[in-house]
């Protein structure tokens, strides 16, 4: 039976998407063999590549004027990355800390580059955005850094951070492919595909054009933006199972009606949740309402020594993966696009029965 999957990443892919795989895992395009088995470098994959990047730039409408890889190294592997192909040796990167990943990319961003920290939310626990205006970029940096949908504690920015004529870098790995975006504020845009693009081991990047050839020399090849960007990602072996999944996850994606229809569908799904929780007594979700997060939902309950029974009935009811991070405790559900609207009614039916046996 398959259960609704609350993970924060790997996370539920959509069954259409599964089925297609399946249906087509030991014959791929009459080939004989699995996507998998073919080679990369053969015509068949070349083109299916080339489909899913051409459906990435439509769906969220990236212009020529960037570059798309489709690289390996996860998110984390492009906190090194980024400082490596944009910053010269003494050249500060600017960075917004709004929690856990923000923390982890300017850690990994110091060991190349200095970095100034222009707005920090730890005073407020991590439970809000700056406010926009509230903190200024020093118009020298290489870029600015932020991560727009913080995966840990569920805050995600209402708006574009302005970061004047310095490019402006967003670790979308969370929030990436749930709404509509504007790439062109954007000097680059990168994100792990395991939540809302696909299995993890890929890492797509979208790098404006006018930022290539700046890498530092001792930058790792496989990593160099400017040289995958000339060699289409293939500088080695791709992730060729992941691409092709990413391809049919963009495929669903325009079947459900592009990026507007996805985002509507989000939208209600997270305001159903939190309404639930902020109109109960029982449940409660610290994040300020506009810094809610449309695709990670913490709450907590009002006696913390109920939350293994939540999760452990939650699990036997087919609701997974709700413990909260383990660095935070307390519960969450991601409700990435996979997760269907009926997912998070099954989950608010459960809270409501959970609370009137236990509250
Ligand atoms: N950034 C964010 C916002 C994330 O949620 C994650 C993973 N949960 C990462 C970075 C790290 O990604 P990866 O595991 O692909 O390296």
């Amino acid at each position: 039976m398959r259960v609704y999957n609350f993970s924060a990443g790997p996370a539920m892919m959509p069954l259409e998407v599964l089925q297609r795989a399946q249906s087509e895992l030991l014959d791929w395009g009459g080939s004989g063999m699995s996507v998998m088995e073919v080679s990369h470098r053969g015509k068949a994959f070349v083109a299916c590549a080339a489909q899913a990047e051409a459906s990435l730039r439509r769906v969220l409408g990236i212009s020529d004027d960037y570059a798309v890889l489709l690289l390996q190294g996860g998110a984390l592997g492009q906190f090194a990355a980024l400082p490596l192909n944009l910053t010269a040796p003494g050249q500060r990167a600017a960075y917004l800390n709004t929690g856990d990943w923000s923390k982890k990319a300017i850690a990994e961003a110091r060991r190349y580059c200095e970095v100034d920290v222009a707005a920090d939310e730890s005073a407020s626990n991590f439970t809000r955005t700056p406010e926009p205006g509230s903190f200024t970029v020093d118009q020298a940096s290489a870029y600015l850094h932020y991560t727009p949908n913080e995966t840990i504690r569920g805050v995600e920015f209402g708006y574009v951070p302005d970061a004047g004529a310095v490019p402006l870098v967003a670790d979308m790995s969370s929030t990436i492919l749930s709404r509509p975006v504007d790439v062109s504020r954007f000097g680059v845009i990168y994100g792990g595909a395991q939540k809302n693009m696909g299995p993890s081991g890929l890492v797509v990047v979208i790098v404006r054009r006018d930022l290539l050839g700046r890498a530092r020399p001792q930058t790792p090849t496989v990593w160099d933006y400017t040289v995958q960007a000339g060699a289409d990602s293939m500088i080695n072996t791709p992730p060729t199972f992941a691409i092709y999944l990413l391809g049919l996850v963009l495929d669903w994606i325009t079947e459900l009606g592009g990026l507007d229809a996805v985002a509507a569908r989000n939208k209600a799904k997270a305001d159903a949740l939190y309404s639930f929780i902020d109109a109960s007594g029982f449940y409660s979700n610290p994040v300020a309402p506009e810094a809610r997060s449309w695709m990670n939902v913490p709450f907590l309950v009002a006696d913390p020594s109920l939350e293994k029974t939540f999760v452990a009935q939650a699990e036997a009811a087919g609701l997974t993966n709700l413990a909260g991070h383990r660095s935070v405790g307390g519960m969450r559900a991601s409700i990435y696009n996979a997760m269907p609207p009926e997912g998070v009614a099954a989950l608010i039916d459960f809270m409501k029965e959970f609370e009137r046996t236990h509250g």
